[in-house]
């Protein structure tokens, strides 16, 4: 029996014992988990009991971002040892899926994801995970910084799916931490303007502390125009939709220049129309963003380099005993908060 966070059903967590696997398969590594971020996925399990088809029909331990320390290792295990800080890729695919082998292992039907019914999560003292899902920490990034890792994972899929050419211009709707992280990889990535737009000047500000990042709050004028006096007309070469806004995909390829790249990252909660026309026009490029393949190793590369720093989006830290408060926090959305961590 091991302590956790639990989602007894929807609306209804406890911190109690629960029976969890804390024993390392072939293959695997034990983690003593050290800090773990709050997603806003782990909050909508919470508040709704369901995100889409992914229903909690039973008790689930929430979590699925965060980082540690490895202390034991299953058989075969090779280059990970005892003490190693690590992050860790939450989601399993079957190796010898077609999706695997295609290289977007992220789309494999068969994925296992922390904290994704019916899998439990990591909020508990010690997860056991594959060893080759498991990136090292170099000593001067943080537990809280490698907590940080996966959802700038998403980020860096997002950059890499843009296709962006040194010194292009983005603009990113929604400044919540998956637009914030969007647009800090695709300035890693060598955009050389990002115009984030949102509707919270909290928000905005959080953003606008970053070097490079422009803000706009659509409450008092159009990311469209601000995107065409920004670029002399022309529009912007990448679009990222990270608000999953209804009234954001309306409008979003008004801000686009032609042939440029729009980048779907939002996840909206119903179906929402978009503007066809407007994309066909252009002869847009759209692209789509299912979590992440391949990036953690580059993601944390990032971090370590000092090129992208994340720390400022930490809007707070909670002790394990607290971690109910800290979704009830979480749950509350409040204007600047950024990202809520639970240290164990
Ligand atoms: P969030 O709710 O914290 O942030 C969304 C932000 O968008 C908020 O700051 C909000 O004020 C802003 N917003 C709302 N309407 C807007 C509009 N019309 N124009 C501009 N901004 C607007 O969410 P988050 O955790 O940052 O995640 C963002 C989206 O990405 C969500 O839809 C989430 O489900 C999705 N997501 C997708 C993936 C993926 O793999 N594709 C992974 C994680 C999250
Ligand atoms: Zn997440």
């Amino acid at each position: 029996m091991a302590r956790a966070l639990v989602l007894e059903e929807k609306g209804r967590l406890a911190l109690r014992e629960i029976e969890l696997k804390v024993e390392p398969g072939p293959g695997e590594v034990a983690i003593d988990i050290d800090t773990v971020g709050i997603c806003g996925s782990d909050v909508h399990y919470y508040t709704h009991g369901r995100i889409g088809h992914f229903v909690v029909e039973a008790p689930m331990v929430l979590g699925h971002e965060a980082a540690g320390t490895v202390s034991a290792l299953g058989e075969g295990v090779t280059g990970l040892s005892v003490g190693d800080r690590v992050c860790m890729e939450p989601g399993v695919p079957d190796p010898r899926s077609r999706a695997s082998r295609l290289g977007m292992y992220n789309v494999d039907p068969a994925v296992t994801f922390w904290a994704t019914p019916p899998i439990h999560g990591l909020l508990t003292p010690r997860v056991t995970h594959p060893a080759e899902y498991c990136f090292k920490l170099p000593d001067h990034v943080s537990f809280a910084e490698g907590a940080m890792v996966e959802p700038f994972a998403i980020g860096m899929q997002a950059a890499a799916k843009a296709g962006i050419t040194p010194g292009d211009t983005a603009a990113v709707i929604g400044a919540g931490p998956i637009g914030i992280m969007v647009a800090l990889a695709a300035l890693a990535g060598g955009c050389a303007r990002v115009i984030v737009a949102d509707l919270s000047a909290e928000k905005l500000a959080i953003a606008a502390a970053y070097d490079g990042i422009e803000t706009v709050d659509i409450r008092e004028r159009p990311l469209a125009e601000t995107v065409a006096e920004a670029t002399g007309g022309w529009g912007a070469d990448i679009v990222f939709e990270c608000a999953g806004a209804p009234p954001a995909y309306a409008t979003m390829f008004d801000s686009l220049r032609p042939g440029g790249t729009a980048v779907l990252v939002g996840l909206p909660v119903e179906p929402v129309p978009f503007d066809t026309n407007a994309a066909i026009a252009r002869e847009a490029t759209i692209r789509t963003v299912f979590r992440y393949a391949n990036v953690f190793d580059r993601a944390v590369a990032l971090i370590a380099s000092g090129k992208v720093d994340l720390t400022p989006l930490i809007s707070a830290t909670f002790p394990f005993e607290e971690s109910v408060s800290a979704f009830e926090r979480a749950a509350e959305g409040r204007a600047s908060d950024v990202k809520l961590q639970i240290k164990l």
